[in-house]
This record gives C-alpha cells, structure tokens and sequence, in this order.
C-alpha cells in the first residue's frame, strides 16, 4: 500500500515512520511512505507559503497554490486516490474506519499547520475529512502517522503474527483483556492461575470475560454496542411472551439490532423499516425512539406509553392494539387437513391474495410475499377442479397472519387447517410459530387460543 504524506516537515513523517515495524514493512515492500514536501511548490520568491487570512483574527493560514500543486503532483503518481485531509473538524478516526481504508492501494494524507489551509483548495482536492479526536494539534503530521499507523497495521503481511489483529482492543466492540509475562510473581503480584493450567477453553473464557469487564468500565459507550443480538436475546427473553416477535426476528436473521440498554430494545425490521420497540419506562422509550429514523413509516410498541410517545414524536395518528400469541409447543400437528389439500401458492395468484387483503398491503407487496413462498392456499375439490378457499401467510417481519377463508368455504375448517398447516411448516425450520390478533377480532383470539397458542399477558401496538 502506498501512502503519500503532504506535509511541510517531511522529516518528521519520513522519521517516524520509516521506525520498527513499519520501517521492516516498507523494506519488504508492503509499504511506500513518501512525503511531499507542499514548500517546493510554493511559487513565492521567498518560499513563503502562509498568509494572513483575511477577516483578520489569529495565525496564519497556508495558500491554496502550494498546496493545490503538491496534491496534483501527488495525485499524478497515484491517479485516482483519495485524499484525506487531517483536520479536527473531520469525523473521528476510529479501528473500523481504519479497516476500510486499508482496503486501498493508496492514500495521500494532506497536513495542515498555523491555522490551517485555506478553504477553496480544501473544496476542490479533499475526498475525506478526518480528525483524531476532540482536541487540537500544532500540525497535522502527528494526526497522519498515527492514522496510516493503524491503517498499515491491517495490510496483510505487515504484522508477523496475522492473529494478533484479530484478538486486539475494538475487535467485536470489546477493549483486550489484560496480559502477563514472566516472572510469574512480581512484586508479590501473581500471574493469574488460570493462564498457567493450558486449559484453552477456560484461558478463553477468562479473556472475555475480562474484556467485558474492562469495556463495560472504561468504554460503556464502547460495551453498547458489544454483541447486540446475544445482549438483545437476554433482555427480551424475561418476558418471552410479549417479545416473541422481537426475539424471532433477531433469531431469524430478519431484524437488525440498533440498540440495546439496561432498560430497553430497537430493533429494525431489514426488509420493511418496521421499528420494534420495548421499554422499561417512558424515558427509555424516548432514547431508543430517538435512535429512529425521522421518516419511519411503522413500530411496534410494546408498551402502551412507547405508542404514545411514537406518536408524538413522529407525528403518527393510527394505533392498533394487538393480542401477541405464541405457539410455544415443539410437537407439530397431525391429523387431515379437513377435506383440503394445502399448498404453496405462486405469484399468479397475486390478484387473489390482494383482492381480499388490499386494506395492509400493497399489490407489490404481496406479490414479494408470493415470490418469496411466504403465502399457503387451501384448495378443495369442485367437480374436476380444485379451486382456492382460502390462504395464511407469514408477514414480512416473521409473524403469522393475512388468514383468510373465503365465505362459502367457512365453518368447514378450513381456517384451523391452514393454520396448523404454517405451525407445521415454521417448527419444522426451527422457528417458533407467533402472530398478532388485532383486539377486536375476538374469533380470531378464539381461534388460536383453541389452537394452544398463549397470548401475552399485555398488549403490542402497531402504531403508524
Ligand atoms: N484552526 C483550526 C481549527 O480550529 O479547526 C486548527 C488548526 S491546527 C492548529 C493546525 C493543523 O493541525 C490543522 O490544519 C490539521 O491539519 C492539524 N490538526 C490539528 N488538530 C487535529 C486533530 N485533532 N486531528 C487531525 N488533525 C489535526
């Protein structure tokens, strides 16, 4: 990888990191570090390459020729590289950022000194703005080689041992845990017994627990977003029943978990937008929503005062309340399907399902729904025919529904018939079986109760 530095003090750049482990790097030629020098373009008889800005106020500020110039002349060698530009004004260097930009063949880094560079050459080379952190430096140099530091730890080759990337402070939002060497005993301070047996589960386990410990200590902010969907899980497994949504759309692979806190879940649906939220008390409701896109279409609340405040907060006029049930049983049904024969139904049958279920989804909708073999049909013999009675679905988010017989097919059951047709089909992909029944739809509630499904003992609210 290729990195050119724009710099007025070449020699700090070149020094430092020509030094050890990138110094051994750039003589295996895995590395280039080149500076170049921004002075010897400047077009001053004096060399002179800062000016008084105008407005008036402290400092210098370095001209927009010199630096133009060394950019291109930077740019000719390395042809369409990005160019960052080390500002504190920029977003915050952090390991993940450091992770993508390894993945370029090169980079030119642009240092700033006085009071930095003038505006309009900052307009027409920089591809990124990036800071190291929330206070200010007398140059940019030290900023750039503590990035292409990080940056060149991540080409493969550049540290001997390829693990040790893997294992270090970040990885998995968790900081290291702590290391020992020898002596064993030091100033009356032991090795910790557990690194001396050679057991490498019970080392491993001791090492993340460890880093738990310390990340949840030293970066809470840092501990937050440690394994999401495992903290997720917890959380809502102390009240299975009012989360079976949520936690089958983490299990899944459907939903994306956004955040996780001591009082609280967001999840997002991937492939509708649709929020699920849970919430001990008002303001935890409040912080998670805030995490929301302002444009959110749909939650799912499962508090009655997380409904309240989504409508407020987005502007939102029509909550459903919902009775949540589950199919909490492993064993699946036996038995006929009541004088039906039930099958996947096909995208042609687009038309159908939309006719009768217009009212929550579009045409398109359903028509995803179809190709994506998420709808059953219920056919029954006429004469030589078989004609659909009736179709079950599973909604994009997970949940069993869109149940709909058709009238002169009705009191034959026909409707148990699918549903227990879907029970079947989700146990046996190793899911949990659950829907939501609207709260006045009271033979539906009968339906599924009859069926072994256990309602939650509070409600859901689908507030849009
Ligand atoms: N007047 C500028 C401001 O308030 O944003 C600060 C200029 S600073 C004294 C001089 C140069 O140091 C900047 O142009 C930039 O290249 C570099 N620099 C200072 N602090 C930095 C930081 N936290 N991260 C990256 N570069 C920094």
């Amino acid at each position: 990888m290729r990195f050119q530095v724009l710099t007025l003090f070449p020699e700090m750049v070149l020094s430092g990191l020509h030094t050890s482990i990138l110094g051994r790097a750039c003589e295996k030629g895995l590395l280039s570090v080149e500076a170049v020098n921004i002075r010897d373009f400047t077009k001053d008889r004096h060399k002179k390459v800062d000016d008084y800005p105008y407005g008036g106020g402290a400092g210098m500020l370095m001209q927009a020729q010199p630096v133009f110039d060394a950019c291109q002349a930077a740019l000719q060698k390395s042809g369409q590289a990005r160019v960052v530009y080390v500002t504190p004004q920029g977003r915050v260097f952090h390991q993940e950022l450091a992770r993508e930009l390894a993945q370029e063949k090169e980079l030119i880094f642009l240092c700033g000194h006085y009071e930095g560079i003038d505006e309009r050459v900052l307009e027409e080379v920089v591809t990124d703005f990036i800071s190291i952190g929330d206070y200010v430096l007398t140059g940019g140099e030290l900023a750039a080689m503590v990035m292409i530091d990080a940056i060149s730890r991540m080409v493969p080759g550049v540290l001997s041992n390829g693990e040790s990337g893997e294992t270090e402070s970040f990885h998995g939002n968790l900081l290291e845990y702590p290391q020992y060497t020898r002596p064993e005993l030091w100033r009356g301070k032991k090795v910790p017994k557990v690194l001396l047996g050679g057991h490498h589960r019970k080392v491993d386990d001791w090492r993340l627990e460890r880093s738990i410990e310390r990340t949840k200590r030293f970066r809470p902010d840092l501990y937050e977003k440690y394994d999401l969907p495992g903290r997720a899980l917890s959380y809502l497994k102390q009240n299975r029943l009012l989360h079976m949504d949520m936690l089958e759309s983490i299990r899944r692979g459907l939903g994306e978990v956004l955040c996780v806190r001591e009082d609280g879940v967001l999840v997002k649906d991937c492939a509708t937008g649709v929020y699920m939220v849970t919430a001990r008390h008002k303001d935890a409701g409040e912080r998670l929503l805030s995490l929301a896109d302002t444009g959110a279409g749909i939650f799912v609340c499962h508090q009655e005062f997380v409904a309240q405040s989504v409508a407020a907060r987005f502007g939102k006029k029509e909550c459903a309340a919902c009775y949540q049930l589950s199919y909490t049983k492993k064993q699946p049904f036996t038995g006929d399907e009541n004088g039906c024969s039930i099958r996947l139904l096909g995208e042609s049958f687009t038309d159908t399902v939309f006719a009768h279920y217009h009212d929550l989804h579009t045409r398109s909708e359903i028509g995803k729904l179809l190709k994506d073999g998420a709808l059953y049909g219920a056919f029954v013999e006429e004469g030589d025919t078989q004609v659909l009675a009736g179709f079950i679905g599973t909604h994009a988010e997970g949940g069993m529904g869109m149940l709909e017989v058709f009238p002169c097919y009705r009191r034959r059951g026909i409707g148990m018939a699918l549903e227990k047709h879907l029970i079947n089909r989700t146990l046996a992909r190793g899911y949990t079986p659950y829907g939501h029944v609207f709260t006045d739809n009271p033979p539906s509630l009968a339906l599924q109760e009859k069926m072994g499904l256990k309602a939650s003992s509070a409600l859901v609210y689908w507030v849009s």
